[in-house]
């Protein structure tokens, strides 16, 4: 039997792409290839790339650089470019880096295996379709080995919703809902290789509509049939868009037992103006009047979001307007940005912000979530709280894990095994973790 070829993949940018990585990785699986985390003893390369923000394709193609050495010395190593920066740039890859064999886009990795064997030929494989099949139905069934507890499962691709600043709608696609016994089966298996909490992603996962047996499923029913899988513990869900949270979704929130209390609800910025000319059909008032609400079903749910900042025409008032808006929700946890202007989007060719006052905007809008964020923090202490285990810590009997809030919670001389969930009771909140014991 000969020896296994070895695979490296680099991931970048969001979970969808983590979830991408492994998908790509069980394909290859097929063809023979086992995962290695290190660049310098792979057959192949593949670097799945995200678009998001300035610079992503300038970093690609300074990490593919890197690969000259490795690929004068071992000739046969293939190297490939997937994901989002390969959707973008297409064959101007290849162009700008000979040395990439293949450049395959998130809608078409379902097809890396016979581009792979194109490229053991020699052959340069680009594809950057948005096939007609859909990739999941192509891809096969996942495999069967254990794994760890917590895991992401794509449930929703792409979006319709078009913001001025983002290039998802582009480099993604339109708006595709998987429908839901492929999720359920899915979510099954890996709940058969140990896995105790599932994380459902999609660019706007509350959009979810995936076909189920007597018509669409919205992302509230989706949870529903997923809390009656046995052994599947918590579920969770990334990201929502604040027009996309329905009726349901919200009650569910007060009435799942196994929906967490935790919800990434993306503002992007606080002053209407702004708002209007990124295109995101919502207010801030509108935004303050559903957090109302979520709470209401929910009151101890910890809220995330997502900031830009120096977008287009931002005066200082507009951005005063987002921090009066912060103040407001108070964050559990938070991304900032700079505003990066994105090839191909309108707000690209807007006037841009002066970027010295970019910058300290950011600087000043992190200090105050980074506030909040220790504030909610310290105030879990003397709180019981679940914690499902997801490794030892680095101490001896330590064992670290996450609590229904998503914050990292390590407990000493731990009984539990990685995969228990257990009730905890938090003694002191640190930099950037809260230290527990077990209840009972
Ligand atoms: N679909 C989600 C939503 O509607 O909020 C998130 C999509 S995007 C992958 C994640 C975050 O990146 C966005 O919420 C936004 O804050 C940030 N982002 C997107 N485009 C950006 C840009 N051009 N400049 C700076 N930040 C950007
Ligand atoms: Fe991008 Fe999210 Fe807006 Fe869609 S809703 S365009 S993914 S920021």
């Amino acid at each position: 039997m000969s020896a296994p070829k070895k695979l490296f993949i680099k991931t970048y940018g969001c979970q969808m792409n983590v979830y991408d990585s492994e998908r790509m990785a069980e394909a290859l699986g097929g063809e023979g290839y086992v995962e290695t985390k290190t660049a310098d003893d792979a057959d192949m390369i593949l670097l799945n790339t995200c678009h998001i923000r300035e610079k992503a394709a300038e970093k690609v193609y300074s990490e593919l650089g890197r690969f000259k050495g490795l690929k004068a010395e071992k000739p046969d190593l293939k190297i490939g470019v997937a994901g989002c920066v390969a959707q973008a740039e297409g064959a101007e890859i290849m162009r700008r880096q000979p040395l990439v064999d293949l450049v395959v886009g998130p809608q078409s990795y379902h097809r890396l295996p016979e581009m792979e064997t194109k490229a053991r030929k020699g052959e340069k494989v680009l594809d950057t379709d948005f096939p007609e099949e859909d990739k999941f139905e192509q891809l096969k069934r996942r495999p069967k080995a254990k794994r760890g507890p917590t895991a992401f499962l794509t449930v929703q691709e792409g979006c319709d919703k078009f913001c001025a600043f983002c290039v998802v709608p582009y480099t993604r696609g339109a708006e595709v809902s998987r429908p839901a016994d492929r999720i359920l089966t899915e979510a099954r298996d890996l709940v058969e290789r140990g896995v105790r909490e599932i994380t459902l992603l999609g660019q706007n996962v509350n959009a979810y509509h995936g076909a189920g047996p007597t018509g669409d499923l919205t992302l509230a029913q989706l949870i529903w049939e997923l809390d009656k899988v046995d052994g599947l513990e918590r579920i969770r869900f990334t990201t929502s868009h604040p027009n996309d949270m329905m009726d349901d979704l919200i009650e569910a929130h007060g009435t799942c037992k196994k929906l967490m209390p935790y919800l990434h609800l993306p503002v992007q910025a606080g002053s209407d103006k702004i708002l209007k000319r990124m295109n995101r059909s919502h207010t801030a008032e509108s935004y303050l009047r559903l957090l109302e609400r979520i709470r209401a079903a929910r009151p101890d749910i910890l809220i995330s979001g997502d900031f830009i900042v120096g977008f287009p025409e931002e005066s200082e008032a507009d951005f005063q307007a987002t921090l009066d808006l912060v103040e407001e929700v108070k964050y559990g946890t938070a991304y900032s940005f700079k505003y990066s202007p994105r090839p191909g989007t309108p707000a690209a060719e807007r006037t841009q912000v002066d970027p010295a006052e970019a910058v300290d905007r950011l600087q000043r809008l992190q200090a105050l979530l980074t506030r909040q964020q220790r504030e909610i923090q310290d105030s879990m202490v003397g709180r019981e709280v679940g914690v499902l285990f997801e490794k030892p810590g680095r101490f001896a009997g330590q064992m670290l894990g996450k609590s229904d809030y998503l914050h990292a919670v390590h407990v000493a001389d731990c009984s539990r095994k990685i995969g228990d969930l257990a009730r905890v009771r938090i003694v002191s909140s640190g930099t950037n973790s809260l230290a527990g014991e077990l209840i009972e």
